[in-house]
């Protein structure tokens, strides 16, 4: 069969295509750069939605870009990358006459609040209170289908954690100043860090992209992308210095974090929030690493 997906030349994206390939579907990637195996987001506007089985999107200018300020126009295209390219997406599976049976966007767990104490599921309800939170509400009712089309294509929201893996997100950033013996807890360290290994984020959108056994519910699906395991700022530091053989003795403090970074994206690293995949796991997903060793294991291993 075959599955769309936007963004999908990027971290999440290539692990995702490799995976479906793998499980014998064919993939086209919707880009900004046309190339073998793409179309562009110009095309997909004028030419509509090709015929296909699934559609994923995933594009967004990525948060953590070491080569951005944190001004207006970093946070204009934050916003405008993945609302703008979800509404074309949603837009065109509205308007083709070959639905797709699966619609998946990628968000993620910023929209609950961080705290120590409080934990997160699906289930739980949450109102927009920061910047980021607000970007999540958005984007996801950006993705929103008219009802007649939620009857034969079925809706799903992931909301991931940091994504770990070795060819991007954020260990592509700490893996070095780790590797140098500069590492260190960030902030208070004590702050939840709700995490998953990019295999299994795409094993999640894998298995949320299988068609729908009947009528597909008119609201969308949502799953946590995180781990099954609950771990701070702390745990993740100590168990990544381990398996590196690396001492991390440099804590850094959060106001550092939040002159280098700005504050209202620092958030995403310096505050945390609990996060409990029950839908996740309800639907029978096996994690490959659900623990923060067997991924960092794999990860840096080699
Ligand atoms: P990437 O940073 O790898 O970017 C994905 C793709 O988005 C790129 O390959 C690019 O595709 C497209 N893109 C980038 N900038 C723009 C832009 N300004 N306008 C339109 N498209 C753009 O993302 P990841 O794979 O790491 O993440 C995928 C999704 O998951 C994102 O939406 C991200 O917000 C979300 N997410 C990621 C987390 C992480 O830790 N990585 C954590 C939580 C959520 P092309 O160049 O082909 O157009």
């Amino acid at each position: 069969s075959l599955d769309q997906t936007g963004g999908g030349s990027g971290f999440v994206g290539r692990e995702l295509t490799r995976l479906l390939r793998d499980k014998g579907h064919e993939v086209t990637v919707i880009s900004r750069q046309p190339g073998p195996g793409k179309i562009t987001w110009g095309e997909l506007e004028s030419g509509g939605l090709p015929p296909c089985e699934g559609a994923v999107n995933l594009a967004g200018e990525n948060l953590m870009n070491p080569l951005r300020w944190w001004n207006e126009s970093y946070k204009k295209d934050l916003f405008s990358s993945r609302i703008d390219t979800t509404k074309t997406l949603a837009q065109a599976i509205a308007a083709t006459t070959t639905p797709p049976r699966s619609w998946v966007l990628v968000s993620g767990v910023a929209c609950y609040k961080p705290s120590l104490t409080a934990q997160y599921t699906e289930d739980s309800e949450w109102t927009p209170f920061d910047l980021l939170s607000r970007l999540v509400k958005e984007w996801e009712a950006a993705a929103l289908l008219p009802e007649n089309v939620t009857k034969t294509t079925k809706q799903v929201v992931i909301r991931p954690g940091a994504v770990l893996g070795r060819d991007g997100g954020a260990m592509k950033q700490m893996l070095l100043p780790f590797w140098l013996g500069l590492g260190g807890t960030l902030g208070s360290g004590r702050q939840p860090f709700p995490w998953i290994h990019v295999s299994d984020l795409a094993g999640i959108i894998a298995h949320a992209l299988e068609p729908p056994a009947d009528t597909p519910s008119p609201s969308p699906q949502v799953f946590n992308g995180v781990a099954p395991t609950l771990n701070t700022n702390y745990e993740f530091t100590k168990e990544l210095g381990r398996v590196l053989r690396r001492p991390t003795i440099f804590p850094v403090p959060g106001f550092v974090m939040n002159t280098l970074m700005g504050s209202e994206r620092a958030v995403v690293l310096t505050q945390g929030q609990k996060v409990i995949p029950k839908r996740t796991q309800e639907a029978g997903y096996q994690y490959k690493y659900p623990d923060l060793t067997s991924a960092l294991k794999e990860i840096v291993g080699n």
